[in-house]
């Protein structure tokens, strides 16, 4: 099979370069344009010297018309409103769209299922790593069978992460609930500090470490009468998100338009969630 053209848009961000160096080491892509907004400061630059690696032959542009041309897929990790207006572009041309952009707000989600229902294979997840995919699917199960084990989600991040509970640490709390048929907002409990009292039963708890250049570590602990299971990920750096970006662009190759998850990338059928 000929090699799939893909498009890097977001081409001088973290994610971007990541992803630049995933479609250089993985077999059946290649890459065909890369693009940023205007005004940013990598344009003009060789996409693949920008992102560490060998010279690709490919400047990043600005021109994203020129970009689609001749394309098959869209590897997108932008920003919200740059994000649905490419879901656009794709479902007109019929191309693959791969959507890590995060912060969407319902009506950008809205927009995206209505070009996925025009025509684009939209492949969007908030999480792209396929380790942390399987392990929400993994505790969405454990939390359903041992449903009266006590849940708690612990997450370390290095020290100049802002928000907490991570948004990692907040979807495997979703895909507890999920398990359990529960809402996580009317369960989960975020701090714990003074006299508590004893545990509610049924709550979902987050425990949250800051501390030095820890990429992601997530725990989720299951703990009842007599014994203690302990699922675990391990994130070393963001080129997780890229090499599962980079497996859904081949396998969205094959598919008919829809709007799928990285649930549907992995063949977790029996996922209540959409990763
Ligand atoms: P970043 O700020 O380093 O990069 C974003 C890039 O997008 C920048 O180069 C910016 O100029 C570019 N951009 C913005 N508007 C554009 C437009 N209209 N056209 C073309 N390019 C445009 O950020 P990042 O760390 O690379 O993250 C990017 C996005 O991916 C964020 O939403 C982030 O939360 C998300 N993310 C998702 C996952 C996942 O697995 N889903 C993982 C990591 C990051």
């Amino acid at each position: 099979m000929a090699e799939l053209k893909v498009v890097v848009a977001g081409a001088g961000g973290r994610m971007g370069a990541a992803n630049i160096r995933a479609i250089a080491a993985h077999p059946g892509l290649s890459l065909h344009a890369a693009v940023d907004r205007p005004g940013s400061e990598a344009l003009g630059q060789d996409a693949g010297l920008f992102a560490g690696i060998a010279a690709l032959g490919v400047a990043i542009s600005d021109d994203i018309d020129a970009a689609l041309h001749g394309a098959d897929v869209i590897i997108d990790f932008t920003a919200p409103d740059a994000t649905t207006a490419l879901a656009g572009r794709a479902a007109a041309l019929g191309l693959a769209h791969i959507i890590g952009t995060t912060g969407c707000s319902e009506a950008d989600d809205a927009a995206i299922a209505r070009c996925a229902s025009d025509g684009a294979r939209i492949v969007k997840s908030g999480n792209f790593s396929m380790g942390m995919v399987v392990l929400a699917n993994l505790v969405e199960k454990a939390a359903a069978a041992l449903a009266d084990y006590d849940i708690e989600i612990l997450e370390m991040h290095h020290n100049r992460k802002v928000d907490a509970p991570s948004g990692t640490a907040l979807l495997l709390g979703e895909a507890a609930a999920s398990g359990r048929d529960i809402s996580l907002k009317a369960h989960s409990v975020r701090v714990r500090d003074g006299h508590t009292g004893p545990r509610e039963a049924g709550s979902i708890g987050f425990a949250t470490l800051r501390g030095g250049t820890v990429v992601g570590d997530h725990s989720v602990i299951l703990a009842g009468p007599g014994e203690r299971l302990e699922l675990n990920h391990r994130a070393e750096d963001r080129s997780i998100f890229a090499n599962g970006a980079a497996r859904a662009a081949l396998w969205a190759a094959g598919q008919e338009p829809g709007l799928y998850s990285m649930v549907d990338v992995l063949g977790l059928n029996d996922a209540t969630r959409k990763y």
